[in-house]
C-alpha cells in the first residue's frame, strides 16, 4: 500500500513547526531522520516510569528497565531478520560499530601483508577504521572503484581477490552520496570464494528498505538508529561465531564474567560488546522506531522513495547549471547530491534554508568519492517517508531563486 503522507507528517511534531515563517521541508534524513511521537513517547515513558540501570538491579524499576532494552533489542532482530538476538550490538552510532570489527575482528585476523578491500564511495566510517588498520597492521587496502557514473567498477575485484590475501572487503549498502545501490550480494559471494569476510555499512540501506542479515550475505553489519526515526544510538550485527571468536572492544563493567586483580573473562553475547551503561532509554525509542517503519512496511517505504527520488531527479533537470552526480533514478536510493555552477554548496544550503527548505552541503564525510568528481564539496537532498513531491516542488523553486539570486 501506498504511505500516506500527510498522516505521516501528523506523527512527527516537528513539522507543526515553521522555519523563517515558511512551512518545514525537511530533506536531510541522510544524516539523521526526524523522530515520531511514539519513539519520542517511549523514551518518556521509560524516564518518567521504568528507569533505572539495566541488568544488574534486583529492584521493580531495574528489572522493568533491563526489560524493556532487551524487548527493544529483540524488535530490532527481527527488523533485520537476525537469527539469534545475542547477535545485534547496541552501541552509540554505525561508526563505532565499524570501528569494533576493525579493531577487535582485524587486529586478531589482519597482518602483515594481508589485503582489505573497501570501495572509493565509502563514508569515512567505513574507511578511516580501515585504513588505520591497515596501516597499524602492515596491510594493503585496496579500493574497489567508481566509475564517472557513480556505480562500482567490480572488474577490478576478482584480480585483488586472487592471489588470497585479501582478509576483509567492506562494502556500503548505498552511498549517501550517490545513492548507488552497488551488488553487495556480489560482492559477498566473490569476497567469500576467495576467503575473505564481509563488513557491510547498512547507515543508509536498513532505514529505507528491507535488509535481512540472513541472505544478505554480510558477517557484520553497521547502522544507526538516528537515522531510521530513533534517538542517538547505533547497531552492530555480526554472525554469532565470529563475534564468539572475537576479543573485547572496551573493557569495563557489564561485559566481563569474573574479574580477578590478574585476569577476566567475558559474559556471554551480546554483553561482552556492550561494556558500562548503555543508551537505555535510546534503546528503548529505538525499539519503537523500528515497530513504527514495520508498521508502514518497508516494502512501501522504499516503493515510496524510489518515486520520490525519480520525480526529484527529472526536476532537478529542470534547473539551469545544475549537475546531478550518480546513477539514474532505478539504480539508487533516496540520495541526490549536485553541484551548481552559479553557486558554492554552502551557499545553496543558505539560500534554500531562507525558504524553509532543509539541505546538506560539503563533502558529507566522503571526501575520496568527492574526489573521483573533482569536487571539493556537494550539495545534497535526501528522501524518507514524510516527505513528497511538493517538498521537492519547494526545493526546485528555490533552487530557481538560487540562480536569480546569482544572477544566473
Ligand atoms: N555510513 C554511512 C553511509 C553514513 O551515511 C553514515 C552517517 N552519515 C555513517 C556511516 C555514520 O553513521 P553514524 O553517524 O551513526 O556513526
Amino acid at each position: 500500500m501506498a504511505l500516506d503522507v500527510q498522516a505521516i507528517r501528523q506523527d512527527f511534531p516537528i513539522f507543526q513547526r515553521e522555519v523563517h515563517g515558511k512551512r518545514l521541508v525537511f530533506l536531510d534524513s541522510a544524516a539523521s531522520s526526524q523522530k515520531p511521537q511514539a519513539v519520542i513517547d517511549a523514551m518518556t515513558r521509560i524516564y518518567t516510569h521504568s528507569y533505572a540501570n539495566v541488568h544488574r538491579g534486583l529492584y521493580t524499576l531495574a528489572d522493568e528497565a533491563t526489560t524493556a532494552y532487551e524487548d527493544a533489542r529483540g524488535k530490532l532482530a527481527r527488523f533485520i531478520n537476525a537469527a539469534d538476538t545475542a547477535e545485534v550490538i547496541l552501541l552509540r552510532n554505525a561508526t563505532e560499530g565499524l570501528n569494533l570489527v576493525a579493531y577487535s575482528w582485524g587486529e586478531q585476523n589482519v597482518g602483515a601483508g594481508d589485503r582489505i578491500i573497501i570501495t572509493e564511495m565509502e563514508h569515512h566510517a567505513n574507511l578511516v577504521p580501515w585504513q588505520q588498520l591497515a596501516q597499524r597492521q602492515g596491510a594493503e587496502l585496496a579500493y574497489i572503484p567508481v566509475t564517472e557514473a557513480g556505480e562500482l567498477d567490480l572488474d577490478v575485484l576478482p584480480g585483488l581477490l586472487a592471489d588470497g590475501r585479501t582478509k576483509v572487503v567492506a562494502c556500503s549498502l548505498m552511498s549517501n552520496v550517490v545513492g548507488t545501490l552497488p551488488p553487495v550480494t556480489r560482492v559477498a559471494e566473490m569476497a567469500h570464494a576467495a576467503g575473505a569476510i564481509v563488513v557491510m555499512d547498512g547507515a543508509q540501506a536498513v532505514p529505507h528498505q528491507p535488509v535481512d542479515v540472513q541472505t544478505l550475505g554480510a558477517d557484520f553489519m553497521a547502522f544507526s538508529g538516528h537515522k531510521m526515526c530513533g534517538p542517538g544510538i547505533g547497531v552492530l550485527w555480526g554472525r554469532r561465531e565470529l563475534l564468539e571468536a572475537m576479543p573485547p572492544f572496551l573493557y569495563g563493567g557489564d561485559m566481563i564474567r569474573t574479574v580477578k586483580k590478574t585476569y577476566a573473562q567475558w559474559n556471554d553475547l551480546p554483553h561482552k560488546f556492550e561494556a558500562g551503561t548503555p543508551p537505555i532509554a535510546e534503546v528503548v525509542g529505538l525499539g519503537a522506531a523500528a515497530d513504527y517503519l514495520s508498521a508502514l512496511g518497508m516494502d512501501a517505504i522504499h516503493a515510496h522513495e524510489r518515486e520520490m527520488t525519480a520525480y526529484a531527479l527529472e526536476r532537478l533537470a529542470e534547473v539551469d547549471g545544475l549537475h546531478v552526480i550518480g546513477p539514474g533514478a532505478d539504480r539508487r536510493g533516496g540520495v541526490a547530491a549536485f553541484w551548481m555552477e552559479a553557486a558554492h554548496p554552502h551557499d545553496i544550503a543558505s539560500i534554500v534554508d531562507a525558504e524553509g527548505v532543509c539541505i546538506r552541503a560539503g563533502h558529507h564525510c566522503a571526501q575520496p568519492l568527492h574526489e573521483c568528481f573533482n569536487l571539493p564539496a556537494t550539495a545534497r537532498a535526501s528522501f524518507y517517508i514524510y516527505n513528497d513531491e511538493a517538498d521537492v516542488d519547494a526545493l526546485i523553486a528555490a533552487l530557481h531563486k538560487v540562480n536569480r539570486l546569482l544572477q544566473r
